[in-house]
Formats: C-alpha cells, structure tokens, sequence
C-alpha cells in the first residue's frame, strides 16, 4: 500500500474542497450570526500560514499559542500551525494567571494569538511571559490595553490580508508534534500532552464512525467545549473530515445565548460537561424555546448525572455518554447501547455507563497489588489504557527528556487514568470515583459520584458535591456539599431519608456531615473543584 503520511493538512484539504460549501457559524452576539464557509476558512488557514512563516519567522516545531474562544478564526489557527509544521499550543484561558505564565514559559511560546476580548487577561500576564515576542489580535476588544507591552502586536486581518490563498503544505513525518494542551495542575506543575497529526487523523476518524458520534455533511455541531479543552474533543477535525457545519458560540457560553443559539441555528448535536447543561436545563425550565432540533448531545468531562439524562430525553435531546481525559485525545470510551437493547428497559442502564473503548483503544482494570482484574462489573480497579491516540508521555521534564512519572504510566508504557471503576463482561466501563476522590471509609470505599448522582436526583437539589474528610474513627467520611434549588424547604434530615428510601444508599454510606453552600466551586474546563471543597472543609469553611 502507498505510505502517505496521515496529516492534518489534507484534513484540511479535504474539508476545504470535497466539504468546501459547509459552515463555521461564530455568535456574536449580534442578531446574525458570523458565516464562513470551510473553502474560506482554507484559504485563510494558508493565508495565515504564510504570515507566520514570513512576517514573524514561524519555524520548524515550534509552539505557535492561541488564547482564544472557539471562533472561526481560531479554527483556522488549529488548521494553519500544524500544517505548516508548527505545533498549535491551546491556552486555557481559565487557568490561574501564574499556571498560564509557567505553561507559556515552559512551552516556550514566541507567538500568541489571542482574541481581543481577551486582552483584559493578556495584558497584565504579558512582563510574566519571557519567550512572548509577538501578539497576533483578532475580534473585537480593546487593543490600547497593549500599549507599552515589550511584544510586537499585530492585527490578524491585516496580516493575513493580500497573502497567498494557497500553500505548499509541507510532506511532514506523520508522528511529528501537531498540537499540545496542558492538563491542569492540580498536583504540582501543569502537564503537556503532544498530539502527533497521525494521532490528531485517526481519533479523527473515530469520532467520525457510526458508533462514536457518527455526524454527515447535514448536520451541525454546537461546539461548547473549548478548543482549549483537548481540542474541543477532536471536533474541529472531526467536522472537516466529514463536512459537519460547526456553531461556535465565542465567548456567550451563559444558558440564556445558549437557547438563543439552538433555538435559531438548529444544531442537530452538542458537545459539553454536565455544568454546561444543568445551566442550560434551568434556563430552559424558566423560559422554554424551541430546541427539538438538537437529537443528540455528547457528554463527557465528569459523570453525567442520571436526572439530566432523564431531563434531556424528555426535551427530546438524546444524550450520548463519553469518557476522556487530555491524555486520551480524548475519546476513550462512549455509551452506545448493543445491539437489540434500544427501547428496551435495559437500555437507560446502559447509556449511563462511560461506555465501550472504541476501536483504537484497549483498557484493563488493575487492582492495587498490580493485579488484572477480570471484566465481570464487580472488581473494582485503576483504569489503564492504550492505543495510537493515548499519550505515552508528558512534554519536557526537567533535563528537557519527555516525563513518564510511576504514577501516570505502567512499566508496559500503559496510561493510568487514575479512574477506578469495573467493566462488564460485554466490556462497559463503569467509573465510580476518580482514585484520589474515592472516599475510604473503615476499609470500604464509598463512591462520591454515586452519592451526588443519588442527590441531583432529589427535586430540590440544584447540585451536589460530595468529598472525603478526615474522621477519627472511619479514617474517612462523606461530606454532602449541597446547593438548593431557589424556594427549596428541604432539610438534611428529608434529604437523608430520600438517600436512604428503596436502598438507593447503603445505610452504612450515608453522609453524617451536610452543609449548605451557594454554588460548587468549579474548575477551569467547568468540573465540580474537590480539592477547593476539601481545603474550604481543612480551613473551617463549610461547618
Ligand atoms: P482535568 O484533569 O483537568 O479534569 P481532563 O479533562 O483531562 O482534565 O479530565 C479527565 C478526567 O475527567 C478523567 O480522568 C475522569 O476522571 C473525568 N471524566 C471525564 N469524562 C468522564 C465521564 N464521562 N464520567 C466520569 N468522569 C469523567
């Protein structure tokens, strides 16, 4: 067979000519929508390609960041850096400003493209930003916040304006760097994970099959996870594989612009953490639009809650349950009924699983003497995984060699996810905790997903987080963290006694410990913060 290098520049191609007629649609705000179709989108991807190499002296692999909401503009970054030869670094532009400096200093990122609403985070971060030579603006926003800054700043449209429409894409080597993205650093320093285009192309194509998210050329996506979240989920190149129209809501991810969004584009699929939807489920409870449109939303990040699932069947928009990590690229696993199950009683229990590895990726459960565990939906183990799409390290440790710490990777170049969970003979993957929020009470382990899952479901629960705390006798107990719905009367007592009704809890799980709080502190890619509610808990904040 012929070797051709599996790179993103002929996604690109290929979705710029056989796809050329489908849509970025970018909100702004406005009462029309921004349009650019994909054959534009190319043109401007070679456009912007040429600009770098020429005006700002882009070479070889080097680390090209974007700080930017999910825009036509930014997709046309995704599409440019890699192809050039260059690597896209994605900024998480919810991070903690020093984690976002010590991840631009260590990727070593000469050249930002930001968006000018971002300018207000920019700005200030810039003296903190010693490799940061050029500041490429897009959109709107208020560009006088960068007077005085020691960087070149550029105007993206007039850079890329009277440049080449086309470029000789380079034949790269297929496992060369493509794009990186950090995983947040909630132990220790930030971790970069490179995508190789040849990784980028085949979860591409997994996305694609009939059982990831099997989206055609009729369908439009409403990207809500960021492209600064492991790629948006691999959906910008995804969509241009397959011709799929992208709506991409810049920065109105509120519930209310939301609805607007769906309510007048029409997307036929959707793409976010639990968050997103429990915000936009409220906003559409308060004020019902027209969203039938939507037949499938994609749900992934943490656990989707089994009272959203219900809410969304009945609103029509079917939710698909998937597993991923930054390391997984991310789709690791999706919750694809078997067959002769849909409409069936079975189905629902199925669908609330993390799902099947697709092919492509392969998992085993290890027990904590290193054992395997059998796949039997009992034994309870650490989720490790491999596969083209799985990293194998982190970018650059501290003597410049890629990182493999004992704790991320086996001895056999497996990734632990640090999930525990089982997996059924028929091969579902049900997590109950993530390793380090499993609550290890007198030598038994109490799920904490389990109990919030238990606790959404209570009619006057908004949201519920439920963490481990020391206790002298147990080693460890639950606390119930709970945010009330407006005008709630329930108590902790009726809150208790709705666990324990039909045995939904064990007796012996139940949370002693309760405490009202006004919002679960979240993460920057929008998950329920423990670490935040264990150190409120340490500090005497949550009694
Ligand atoms: P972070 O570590 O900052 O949260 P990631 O997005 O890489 O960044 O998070 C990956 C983790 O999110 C997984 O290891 C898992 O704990 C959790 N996760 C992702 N999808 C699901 C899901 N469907 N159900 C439960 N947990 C999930």
């Amino acid at each position: 067979m012929q070797d051709v290098p599996l790179l993103i520049s002929r996604i690109l191609t290929h979705g710029s000519t056989i796809h050329g007629t489908s849509q970025v649609i970018t909100w702004t705000g406005e009462d029309e929508p921004h349009r650019r179709s994909f054959a534009e989108i190319g043109a401007r991807a070679a456009q912007l390609a040429h600009a770098l190499k020429d005006d700002l002296g882009v070479t070889g692999d080097e680390r090209v960041a974007t700080l930017a909401w999910n825009n036509a503009e930014h997709v046309e970054a995704y599409f440019a850096i890699p192809s050039m030869g260059a690597v896209l670094h994605t900024l998480n532009l919810r991070l903690p400003p020093e984690q976002l400096a010590w991840i631009v200093n260590h990727a070593a990122d000469r050249v930002i493209i930001a968006n000018g609403s971002l300018l207000p985070l920019l700005a200030p971060l810039l003296p903190h930003l010693k490799p940061v030579e050029h500041v490429v603006v897009t959109g709107p926003g208020d560009r006088s916040l960068l007077d005085g800054a020691s960087v070149r700043v550029h105007e993206y449209e007039d850079l890329i304006a009277g440049k080449p429409t086309s470029y000789d894409w380079p034949e790269l080597d297929e496992r060369q760097a493509a794009a990186m993205c950090y995983t947040s650093g909630t132990t220790g320093d930030p971790k970069g994970v490179v995508y190789s285009h040849r990784s980028v192309y085949l979860h591409s194509m997994q996305v694609n099959m009939a059982q990831s998210m099997g989206l055609t050329d009729e369908d439009t996506s409403l990207v809500v996870v960021p492209q600064f979240h492991v790629n948006a989920w691999g959906l910008p190149h995804a969509t241009f594989m397959t011709g799929v129209n992208m709506l991409m809501p810049d920065r109105f991810l509120q519930p209310a612009p939301l609805a607007a969004m769906i309510e007048s584009e029409k997307p036929t699929h959707a793409a976010a953490v639990p968050t997103i939807w429990q915000g936009l489920l409220a906003e559409l409870t308060a004020n019902p639009r027209d969203v039938s449109s939507l037949g499938q939303v994609t749900i992934g990040g943490s656990a989707c809650p089994p009272s959203l699932m219900e809410a969304f069947d009945k609103l029509g928009m079917r939710v698909c349950h998937a597993w991923g990590m930054t390391e997984t690229s991310p789709l690791g696993t999706i919750a694809r009924p078997p067959a002769g199950v849909v409409g069936t009683e079975e189905e629902f229990a199925y669908r609330l699983t993390q799902g099947r590895f697709p092919a492509g990726v392969e998992g085993r459960l290890t027990g904590p003497g290193g054992e395997r565990l059998p796949w039997d939906g009992e034994s309870a183990g650490e989720l490790e995984v491999r596969g083209p799409w799985i990293a194998g390290a982190y970018y650059n440790g501290p003597d410049g060699e890629p990182l493999r710490p004992a704790d991320k990777f086996s001895e056999d170049g497996w990734l632990k996810t640090g999930d525990v969970g089982t997996i059924s003979a028929d091969g579902y993957l049900t997590l109950t905790d993530r390793a380090k929020d499993v609550i290890k009470s007198g030598g038994e382990w109490i799920s904490s997903v389990e109990l919030e899952n238990a606790l959404m479901s209570h009619p006057d629960v908004a949201e519920a987080a439920v963490v481990a705390v020391p206790d002298d006798k147990w080693g460890e107990r639950p606390l119930a963290t709970v945010v009330l719905k407006e005008g709630s009367t329930a108590t902790f007592e009726t809150l208790r006694a709705f666990l324990a009704d039909e045995g939904k809890i064990a007796k012996w799980q139940l949370p002693e410990r309760w405490t009202v709080i006004e919002a679960v502190p979240k993460t920057s890619v929008g998950k329920f913060d423990k670490k935040v509610l264990r150190r409120q808990y340490a500090e005497g904040e949550l009694d």
